[in-house]
């Protein structure tokens, strides 16, 4: 039987319709109207559509979208000035910067500078050790979003094996760490594969929830998943070009073998990608709820 196909975009519509009327209520009875700020340094074409999809999608919810443009050749010292302004300006509950920033700024100096409690993103390591002793303030996007499409998807969790493919700090470690959590939507038994795991199948087929976090094409095909299996392929790699010269986005996962396995799959594009920025407005007004 074919798998049933998890829609991020629908998942994702449903999250912000709630958080659109969480917006108008603490807009209503607080008179709070949650702020998030991006930071761009230079003008890379990627970094430039994701900030703008950021904005846009803060203003459609009735937020507030600040944002700082900076020529490429900022100095360090002037960007983390920027931030420290940002962190004491009231009107901005949520600070991200975009990254990859030039090679002349240390990234990690400037993300350990955003207050803990403006962290949007929760790469902040006070966020991530509150993240680690189940005490989360703000979960990192991805992995919450992934852990969104799990549980809305019906997916059961409580005793679950959950396979990880990827060990990255941005979404491996921390999706494998939310699913272990002693907490609904969690109370999993996980495993974490990555390049040196030595037969990788073996733990794969072992899933009832397979997440693939790999960056590599195909690195899970058909035979490497348990019939039946919820798959949450989260990898986007750029292949071929279209006739209007666009590349062609797939997964990590051979999602059309896959999912005549899986039971329930996300697909390329249209899973996961639609959920990161939802759980950055997510975070956003989480953050200007803690002021309540
Ligand atoms: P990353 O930092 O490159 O990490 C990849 C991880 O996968 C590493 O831990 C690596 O192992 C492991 N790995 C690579 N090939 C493998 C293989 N064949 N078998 C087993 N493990 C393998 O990547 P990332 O930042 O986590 O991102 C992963 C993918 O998700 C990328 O395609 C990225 O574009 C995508 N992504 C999507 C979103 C979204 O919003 N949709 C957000 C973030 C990332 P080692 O540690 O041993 O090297």
């Amino acid at each position: 039987m074919t798998a049933e196909i998890i829609s991020g975009k629908d998942v994702a519509q449903t999250i912000r319709d709630e958080l659109g009327e969480e917006v108008a209520e603490l807009k209503r009875k607080h008179g709070i109207v949650p702020g998030l700020c991006t930071v761009l340094v230079g003008e890379d074409p990627a970094s430039v559509s994701y900030v703008t999809a950021k904005g846009r999608a803060c203003e459609k919810l009735g937020m507030n979208s600040f944002h700082h443009e900076l020529p490429a050749e900022t100095g360090e010292e002037d960007l983390l000035k920027l931030v420290d302004e940002l962190n004491r300006n009231d009107e901005v509950h949520g600070i991200l910067v975009q990254l990859p920033l030039p090679k002349h700024i240390d990234e990690n100096k400037v993300l350990y500078a955003i207050d803990p409690d403006k962290d949007v993103d929760g790469f902040h390591p006070v966020n991530v050790g509150r993240l680690v002793i189940g005490e989360e303030l703000f979960p990192p996007c991805t992995p919450a979003g992934i852990q969104e499409l799990i549980v809305r998807s019906g997916t059961p969790t409580e005793g679950a094996e959950v396979v990880v493919v990827g060990r990255s700090n941005i979404v491996g470690k921390p999706i494998a760490i939310m699913m272990l959590q002693k907490k609904a939507g969690a109370n999993a038994t996980v495993t974490v594969c990555h390049t040196r795991t030595r037969d990788m199948p073996v733990h794969t087929r072992r899933g009832d929830i397979l997440i693939v976090a790999a960056g590599k094409r195909n690195a899970v095909t058909a035979e490497m998943v348990k019939p039946g299996a919820t798959v949450i392929d989260v990898g986007v790699n750029r292949i071929g070009f279209t006739a209007s010269g666009k590349a062609k986005l797939v997964g990590d996962v051979d999602f059309e073998a896959v999912k005549e396995v899986a039971g329930k799959i996300t697909p390329v594009p249209g899973g996961v990608g639609p959920m990161t920025i939802t759980m950055l407005l997510k975070n956003t007004v989480r953050a200007a709820k803690r002021g309540l």
